[in-house]
């Protein structure tokens, strides 16, 4: 019995030992904040970002030929659209690059690079008029996905992965929030891509006091998901996220759900920088205000749903 007893000890021992080396044989690539920091700081350069404006017109070129760099077919879905917040007659552009092409699954990873024409939650206001820097609010979830691209040319995601960068996301009325998301909206009108199985949205995520709660919107269209997610950040101890959900947010991930059943959610910090002050669409959208190590939670959240989750 002795005998037998030390044996199956010895069988259980090797089935777990076995068991957690297939897990973390998974290995995932680690994501450099201070890399990402420095893509929002390189968009900064340019002055905000907002259509209409030089620093667009530059910044769409740059990242033209950032995406060009290392890539053959980047998809460029250009549309026309009166902006809601200044009723001008705009062009946007969409930028897709689309990695593991022969993938079955595909994973939608967007986030806007345009930010916004006035700032009009600025309590001065002499500020109320002025264009946003975005540094957070267009900056931080484009750098990461500029990251992301450093990455994938380098070595192939497991899953196919479409990176999108949408114009004209902020160019809403305030407090209308379906006046929002143009650039989203026309994409998932004209898909110029086949269908992905499921999207996530990033935006106003380089806050220096990150705090990552539930998006409403997205808890109701993708509840797994959402679960999944949030519940992995905690196993990897990513703190900003929190389980709790929030109020809705109308962001790029609504229309394509509404428009194209793709099942979306945002990972947003809406509280910009806390409760008590306001950073979001006023001039102290800058930098200083962001932080590197925010960025990497997020990246690192990303890689880590990318090449552990078994997409189910
Ligand atoms: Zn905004």
């Amino acid at each position: 019995m002795l005998q037998l007893g030390v044996k199956m000890r010895f069988i259980l021992i090797a089935i777990i030992v076995f068991g957690c080396s297939q897990q973390e044989s998974v290995e995932v690539p680690r994501f450099s904040g201070v890399k990402a920091f420095q893509y929002l700081e390189k968009q900064c350069e340019f002055g905000p970002r907002n259509p209409g404006s030089t620093g667009h017109k530059e910044f769409a070129n740059y990242l033209e030929n950032f995406l060009k760099e290392r890539f053959d077919n980047i998809l460029i879905q250009e549309f026309e659209y009166i902006e809601p917040v200044t009723e001008s007659l705009r062009k946007g552009k969409n930028f897709i690059v689309q990695f593991n092409q022969d993938a079955k699954y595909r994973l939608l990873i967007g986030a806007h690079w345009d930010t916004r024409a006035i700032s009009d939650q600025d309590k001065n206001i002499e500020h109320k008029t002025l264009p946003v820097l975005g540094a957070n609010d267009g900056g931080s979830g484009t750098a990461i996905l500029m990251t992301l691209y450093d990455m994938f040319t380098a070595d192939e995601p497991p899953i196919g992965i479409d990176l999108v960068f949408f114009d004209a996301e902020d160019v809403g009325r305030s407090f209308e929030g379906n006046t929002f998301a143009v650039g989203s909206e026309f994409f998932s009108k004209n898909l110029p891509i086949k269908k992905p199985d499921f999207a996530i949205i990033v935006d106003m995520v380089g806050d220096k006091q990150l705090n990552l709660p539930i998006e409403r919107f997205s808890y109701n269209i993708a509840p797994k998901k959402v679960k999944e997610i949030w519940d992995m950040a905690e196993d990897l101890s990513l703190n900003a996220f929190e389980k709790r959900i929030v109020e809705e947010i109308y962001d790029d991930h609504v229309p394509l759900w509404e428009n194209a059943q793709i099942p979306a959610i945002d990972i947003i910090d809406f509280k910009y920088p806390n409760l008590f002050y306001n950073h979001w669409h006023t001039q102290q959208d800058i930098p200083e205000n962001c932080s590197p190590k925010s960025l990497e939670q997020v990246g690192t959240l990303l890689l880590n749903y990318i090449y552990v989750s078994d997409h189910k």
